[in-house]
């Protein structure tokens, strides 16, 4: 049976991870297979792609008919999506190598190794032009390929082969092609930026983003209006099924949550998780201080809780299913930030008595908008609509003197320092609860 698609747990690469979006076809929802096709594509790497893209176009050989991609796992999850990125054509070295005889080379004749080269040379061309006629945004940068020697042995034995290649080209009628050989080291060095060269030789070089060309390349077949094009993630053509869990895959997270002890989990437009919240019932067993959670003003890493970052590294556990992450995954950022809240939970909206302006807490960005135009539509028309903005969202005296009794009280009974912890009151006063 083949070794493909792989059984483990394949690393996650930065072209991967940087492009689980709206942009990538990660979770994109295939149909049912068909039962039969005119062409069928097995695998959605580069090569898998770049053939859906040139056999679905207006003139390509998938035109009018029914075109069909299977891929065992994601698009360009394979070497596509896990490489470094460059295209960089080859010159006078292969060339040199494709003449030796098998297998050390190819045994191709001087000539037939000059096309071969040029057929990569020409290659950086077409990735560049079909960037720009598909106006594809997977940062491609066109640039030069600096390739530097470090001994004057090696400079000899390059600038040779460089010569000869140049030679043969320009008698094919290939021209120089932007390519030169600077072996004046303290020139390579100070071209290259590379300290202690012996030479450099300069040519045409790029680099992409390779995962979001291959998505990319595969959205333009899917799109094409002139083949009956689909594609079919998760579908190996023989073998076992790939794996498939809830952070990664046809299975991946897809809501936002509130769950367990007051966690919020979002799964963001480029796939990746936010877990926040959860620090009440941290500070309730005491494993995290009141003072890093309440009155705490500093968003440093002064304030980041090693208890809340364990918890949260282990929280995806609760999932069914989850499994190990790949590495590369799991958690990879902390952050904190400053919260106000509200002792009566509902905003505070409008002028201060005694002090005009407009205030506001509670709730976040699940009421700022609506109180935003409500109050936007008081300052017009001078008169507080109360389909636009619930009465008690107003600033009012009797509010006022509300919190600031009700926070006297709670001193009174519960010490100095109590605040509300996610619908508990902790203080001095009050026993762990
Ligand atoms: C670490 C690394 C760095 C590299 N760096 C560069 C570089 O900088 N520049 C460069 O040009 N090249 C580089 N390469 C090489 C380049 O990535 C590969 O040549 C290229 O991606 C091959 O594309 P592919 O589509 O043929 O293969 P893949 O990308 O491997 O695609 C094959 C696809 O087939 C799927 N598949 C396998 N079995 C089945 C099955 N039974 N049914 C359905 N689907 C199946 C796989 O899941 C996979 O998605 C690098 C490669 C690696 C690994």
């Amino acid at each position: 049976m083949s070794k493909f698609p792989q059984l483990w747990q394949s690393t996650v690469s930065h072209w991967q991870a940087t492009n689980r979006g709206s942009s990538a076809l990660y979770g994109y929802p295939a149909g049912p297979l068909p039962h039969e096709a005119d062409i069928v594509i097995v695998g959605g790497g580069m090569m898998g792609s770049a053939l859906s893209y040139f056999l679905t176009r207006g003139n390509g050989a998938g035109a009018g008919k029914r075109v069909v991609c299977i891929e065992a796992k994601d698009v360009a999850s394979g070497a596509s999506g896990r490489n470094g990125g460059h295209v960089g054509p080859k010159t006078y070295a292969l060339w040199h190598q494709l003449q030796q005889g098998y297998p050390l080379g190819a045994g191709l004749s001087p000539e037939e190794a000059a096309w071969v080269m040029q057929n990569e040379r020409d290659n950086l061309d077409l990735v560049e032009s079909l960037v720009e006629k598909e106006g594809l945004d997977v940062d491609f940068r066109r640039s030069e390929l600096l390739e530097t020697h470090h001994d004057l042995g090696r400079t000899k034995w390059c600038k040779e082969q460089y010569q000869a290649w140049l030679t043969l080209r320009r008698k094919m009628g290939l021209g120089d092609d932007q390519t030169r050989f600077v072996d004046d080291a303290p020139e390579a060095e100070r071209l290259s930026r590379f300290r202690d060269v012996t030479s450099v030789h300069v040519r045409p070089g790029g680099s992409v983003h390779p995962h979001k060309l291959a998505t990319a390349l595969m959205r333009l077949a899917l799109d094409s209006p002139h083949a009956n094009f689909s594609l079919h993630q998760w579908t190996p053509a023989s073998g076992h099924p790939a794996r498939d869990v809830p952070y990664s895959g046809a299975s991946a997270l897809q809501n936002t949550y509130n769950t367990l002890d007051g966690h919020y989990l979002v799964r963001t437009g480029n796939g990746e998780l936010v877990l926040g919240g959860g620090t009440a019932p941290l500070v309730r067993a005491g494993l995290t201080p009141m003072s890093l959670v309440h009155g705490n003003e500093d968003d440093s890493e002064a304030s980041i809780d090693p208890a809340q970052t364990k918890d949260h590294a282990t929280f995806m556990r609760h999932f069914i299913g989850w499994g190990k992450e790949a590495y590369g995954e799991g958690l990879v950022r902390t952050w904190v930030g400053v919260l106000s809240s509200v002792l009566d939970w509902l905003p505070l909206v409008g002028e201060v008595p005694n002090s005009p302006g407009l205030s506001f807490a509670g709730h976040g960005m699940s009421r700022i908008f609506a109180v935003a135009r409500g109050y936007a539509d008081t300052l017009k028309t001078g008169v507080w609509d109360a389909k636009l903005l619930p009465e008690c969202f107003q600033i009012t005296e009797d509010r006022l003197a509300r919190a600031a009794e009700g926070h006297a009280r709670w001193v009174r009974e519960h010490g100095p320092d109590c605040k509300v912890v996610e619908g508990h009151i902790i203080g001095s006063a009050t026993a762990k609860l």
